[in-house]
């Protein structure tokens, strides 16, 4: 049985992605500050004696012993993570650092989960993994952007210089159930508007674009990634791209929803295009998407129903 540290395990991604490993005769080391986690999202998890909850902050070192290691910890919604940039910054340089440490005292694989935002705003469209990015160093956004870039680095650097078995995915916007109600993201906040008859809030002009990833999926590549000889960066994310403003109807439609939709001040650095190519996931990993945005949809709308009723 592998021994599988998930850092981050009690938020989105890292609930979905222990549920998955535990499903999978794995026992599941899940470990999370409970900054934008939630326990719900574990709840049924815990009394599974397969599954361990620890309650730490990944920018203090820790000792487990552990085959493989799963770095998710990072607040991923802009508002959630410009509350502290500091602390966001630590998460990610001393986070990997600790955690990669780890790997090295256990000889444990190692996969961070990387962004789409190292591209920031991409002049290279869709985005490929050769692209070095276009991102702005001391922006709002920059607290999680570089903080991931110098997690790239920190990564590449251990792997190299520590022979360490390193890998990076940098995963585009993904959408599920256990998002957080209030963390903000687009796709939380125009189903929680739809379903309570509230206006929809679309920044800017809502011409900027986003490829929307269903979590199972998503949760495929990982563990595809992990499982594989690659070291990437390799993008995962769905390259079915669309508008802010056509995702705003599609949701109002989707939830038969008479909200109206408003218009409100684009933030700073926001991102114009982004769409990922996956074609190195597709030949590495034989990995795609195969989850589609109704099916996708159906099943976040009815999680979200479940906290509005
Ligand atoms: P999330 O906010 O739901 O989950 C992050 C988890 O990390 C939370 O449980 C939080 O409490 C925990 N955490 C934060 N700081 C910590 C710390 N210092 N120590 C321990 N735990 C800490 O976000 P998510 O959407 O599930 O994202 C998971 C990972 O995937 C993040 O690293 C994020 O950057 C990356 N990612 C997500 C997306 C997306 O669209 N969801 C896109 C790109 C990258
Ligand atoms: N957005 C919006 N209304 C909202 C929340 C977000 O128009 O209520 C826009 C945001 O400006 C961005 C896109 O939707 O252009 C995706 O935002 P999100 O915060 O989900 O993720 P990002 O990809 O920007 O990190």
């Amino acid at each position: 049985m592998k021994r599988i540290l998930i850092t981050g395990g009690a938020g989105f991604i890292g609930s979905h992605l222990c549920k998955r490993l535990l499903n999978e005769g794995n026992y599941v080391i899940c470990l999370d500050n409970f900054f934008t986690g939630r326990k719900r999202n574990i709840e049924t998890l815990l009394p599974n004696p397969n599954f361990e909850l620890v309650e730490h902050d990944i920018i203090e070192p820790i000792d487990i012993r552990v085959d493989e290691i799963y770095n998710l910890a990072c607040p991923a919604s802009p508002p959630h993570y410009q509350y502290d940039p500091i602390k966001t910054m630590k998460t990610s340089v001393i986070g990997i650092i600790n955690m990669l440490e780890l790997a090295e005292k256990y000889n444990a694989k190692i996969l961070q989960a990387s962004t789409s935002e190292v591209y920031g705003d991409p002049l290279v469209h869709p985005q490929v993994e050769t692209y070095w990015g276009n991102v702005n160093p001391i922006g709002i956004r920059s607290c999680y952007d570089e903080g991931k870039r110098c997690a790239e680095t920190l990564i590449t650097d251990y792997r190299r210089q520590k022979n360490i078995d390193t890998k990076i995915v940098r995963i585009f916007n993904t959408y599920g159930p256990n998002m957080a109600p209030d963390d903000g993201r687009v796709v939380s906040n125009f189903i929680l508007q739809a379903l309570n008859g509230m206006d929809i809030t679309i920044y800017g002009e809502g011409e900027q674009t986003r490829s929307f990833c269903y979590v199972d999926d998503l949760v495929d590549g990982l563990i595809k990634m992990m499982n594989s000889n690659l070291s990437g960066p390799v993008n995962l994310g769905n390259p079915s791209e669309r508008t802010i403003k056509d995702f705003a109807k599609l949701i109002l439609e989707f939830t038969k929803s008479d909200s109206k939709i408003s218009y409100k001040p684009l933030p700073s650095d926001d991102p114009s295009k982004r769409r990922p190519d996956i074609t190195l996931a597709k030949t590495g990993l034989d990995w795609e998407p195969k989850i589609d945005i109704f099916e996708g949809l159906k099943n976040t709308v009815e999680y979200f129903k479940t906290l509005v009723d």
